[in-house]
């Protein structure tokens, strides 16, 4: 059926029919696509709506976790974030990096060499930009946090590229306590005093 409709749609095209023809058919065929057994968009345990979560994060946040943005390297507030505690997704809140497992990598963005759970993230494969990638997600929401690379160091020699805007983070201080709120406060104020607020 999807395929039928997509060289339907292509078809009209050619045809140089109406905008507004070929907008309804591929409306049709989004809502086919969505609803029907030949969805090929990966859904995530949590999902959240689009407008609370252009209300909550900020533009460069909602950008990289929604769009598979990127940010500045060295710009990032965690990149050279020392701090005991643990970095969750920014979206949901999944427990994903220990600062223990955080080193330098010279990138410009926030590396860790391992996972807090194997299962908290999901990889895939990249191939924007004329090269191969293996992308990482989170599994609970679907948030685009990074990339994964093999030249990381032992005893993994993985290193996790991930993007400061994916990630929420909870000092081991205020780890029972929970709040995300504390953890997003320190963040800003420490983007703040170091003069990168310009997201
Ligand atoms: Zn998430």
């Amino acid at each position: 059926m999807c395929l039928f409709l997509v060289s339907m749609t292509s078809r009209r095209d050619t045809a140089r029919l109406s905008l507004l023809t070929r907008l309804s058919v591929n409306v049709v065929f989004l809502q086919l696509l969505l609803s029907g057994p030949c969805r090929t968009k990966k859904t995530w345990p949590v999902s959240f709506s689009q407008e609370e979560i252009r209300k909550r994060l900020t533009p460069i946040q909602y950008h990289v976790t929604q769009e598979r943005g990127t940010e500045s390297a060295f710009r990032g507030e965690f990149t050279h974030h020392k701090d005991d505690g643990t970095y969750a997704c920014v979206v949901c809140g999944a427990s994903l990096f220990s600062s223990k497992t955080k080193f330098d990598s010279g990138s410009g963005w926030p590396s860790f060499f391992d996972l807090v759970k194997e299962e908290s993230i999901t990889l895939s494969d990249d191939f924007s930009y004329g090269m191969h990638r293996v992308e990482t997600t989170c599994s609970q929401c679907g948030a685009h946090l990074g990339h994964l690379f093999d030249d990381g160091p032992k005893p993994t020699g993985k290193r996790y590229c991930i993007n400061s805007a994916s990630l929420a983070f909870q000092s081991k201080d205020t780890a029972s306590s929970t709040s995300s709120s504390t953890a997003t406060g320190e963040a800003a104020s420490s983007s703040v005093s170091n003069g990168k607020t310009e997201f």
